[in-house]
C-alpha cells in the first residue's frame, strides 16, 4: 500500500482498549470488567427486539420519533431536544464533530473516561488533561485551564473509573465558570446508580451550553446493541444532527431500547439490588483493609497498596475465572475496577480478594 497515507496525526490517536471477556480455557469465566448489567436486559426488551425481526427489509425510521418520544416521556424531557446514537460514543462523536477542529483544546480530566482524548485527537483538536484531586473531579482546575482556544469539557457523572460524583453546586459552579464559546460535556452513562440523580438534565435547562449523554448500555443491559442518547438546546441537537448518518439505528435497536425504557420496573429493581450490593461489597472491601471510595455507579474501585498487590490480586482473580478491570492506564496503577455483579457474582469476587488478602499477611 505504498503511497497511501493516513490523514496527519490519525497514528497518534491511542486504540481504545476494552476489558477482555474471556480467559483462556475456561468457561465459567466471571466478567466484572465492563459495566455490564448482570441480569441482562428487560425481558420486553428481548421481546421486541426479537418482534423487530420481521422488517429487516425495511429501513428504520431517520427521525428515531417513537424512541425519542419514549425517552421524553419517561425523562420528563423535551423529545425535540433528543438525539440519539450508537451508543453514547457516537454522540460524543458527534459533539467533538460539530463542535472542535485543530488548533482547540477539549478539557478532559486525570482519571476520565479515556474516550475523550481519543475524539479530540480525531478532529484535531489538542486533548488538555486536568488534575483531579483524591480522584474527584476539580472544578476549580478546570476552570483555571479554559483559554480562549477551550471548545468542549468532557466530564463523566458520576466518573468511570473513580465512581465519584460531583455535587450540585461544583456542577452548577462548573457551567457557570465556562465561557459561552465552552460546551460543557455531561456524560451521565452511570446516572440511574446514582440515587435520585437527574444524569445533568436540570442543567442543560439552566444552562445553554451544557450536553447531557446517556446510554442505554449500563443499567438498561443492552451494550452489545449499542443505543445512546444526548439531551440538548434545540439548537445544537440541530447542529449535531447534520452530522447524523441517517439511518444510523436499526428498527431492532429502537424497537429494544423503547421497551428497555418503558420498564421502569425492571430499571428501578436493578438500581436497587446494584445499590444493596455495592454497601456490602465496599464494607466488605474496607474491612479486607482495601481501599475504596464511595461509589455512585455500577463499579467499584478497589485500591491496593502498591501496583504490584494490585496486578497479584488481578491475577488470583484470573486465576479463578474472574475478569476485572486493571486501570493503570487511567493513572490508577493501585486499583482495579470491579462491576457489581449479581448476588452469586459478588460474594465469588470477594471470597477469592478475601483469600488472596489473608495471603498477603
Ligand atoms: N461514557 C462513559 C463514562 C462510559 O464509561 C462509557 C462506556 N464504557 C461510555 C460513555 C460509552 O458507552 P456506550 O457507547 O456504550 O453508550
Amino acid at each position: 500500500m505504498a503511497g497511501i497515507k493516513a490523514q496527519p496525526g490519525i497514528m497518534d490517536i491511542a486504540l481504545y482498549v476494552s476489558g477482555e471477556s474471556k480467559l483462556a480455557g475456561r468457561e465459567d469465566v466471571l466478567k466484572l470488567s465492563a459495566n455490564e448489567n448482570p441480569y441482562g436486559c428487560s425481558p420486553a426488551a428481548t421481546a421486541a427486539f426479537q418482534s423487530a425481526a420481521g422488517d429487516l427489509h425495511r429501513y428504520p425510521a431517520t427521525d428515531h420519533g417513537p424512541l425519542r418520544r419514549a425517552i421524553g416521556e419517561v425523562h420528563g424531557l423535551d423529545p425535540d431536544r433528543i438525539i440519539c446514537g450508537v451508543g453514547s460514543d457516537e454522540v460524543l462523536q458527534f459533539v467533538a464533530q460539530a463542535y472542535a477542529g485543530p488548533g482547540d483544546e477539549v478539557i478532559t480530566t486525570q482519571h476520565g473516561f479515556s474516550m475523550y482524548p481519543i475524539l479530540a485527537h480525531a478532529v484535531g483538536a489538542l486533548p488538555i488533561t486536568v488534575a483531579e484531586h483524591d480522584r474527584r473531579i476539580d472544578v476549580d482546575a478546570i476552570i483555571n485551564e479554559v483559554t480562549g482556544r477551550t471548545r468542549i469539557v468532557f466530564i463523566a457523572n458520576p466518573a468511570n473509573p473513580t465512581g465519584t460524583m460531583l455535587t450540585d453546586e461544583e456542577l452548577t459552579r462548573l457551567a457557570e465558570g465556562l465561557p459561552a464559546s465552552c460546551l460543557l460535556v455531561h456524560d451521565g452513562a452511570y446516572t440511574e446508580f446514582a440515587d435520585g440523580f437527574d444524569g445533568g438534565a436540570s442543567l442543560v435547562d439552566r444552562f445553554p451550553n451544557v450536553v447531557m449523554t446517556r446510554t442505554f448500555s449500563k443499567i438498561h443491559g443492552l451494550g452489545g446493541l449499542r443505543i445512546g442518547w444526548g439531551y440538548a438546546r434545540r439548537e445544537v441537537i440541530d447542529v449535531l444532527n447534520r452530522l447524523r448518518q441517517p439511518f444510523n439505528l436499526s428498527n431492532a435497536q429502537m424497537a429494544a431500547a423503547e421497551a428497555a425504557i418503558r420498564d421502569t420496573e425492571f430499571t428501578a429493581q436493578c438500581a436497587t439490588e446494584n445499590a444493596r450490593l455495592r454497601r456490602w461489597m465496599s464494607e466488605q472491601l474496607l474491612q479486607m483493609g482495601i481501599d475504596c471510595d464511595e461509589s455512585h455507579a455500577n463499579f467499584l474501585l478497589a485500591r491496593f497498596d502498591s501496583p504490584e498487590q494490585a496486578m497479584a490480586c488481578d491475577a488470583a482473580l484470573r486465576d479463578a475465572g474472574i475478569i476485572v478491570r486493571l486501570v493503570a492506564s487511567y493513572g490508577l496503577p493501585h486499583a482495579l475496577r470491579i462491576t457489581i455483579g449479581d448476588e452469586d457474582g459478588c460474594r465469588r469476587v470477594m471470597a477469592v480478594i478475601s483469600d488472596f488478602m489473608a495471603d498477603q499477611r
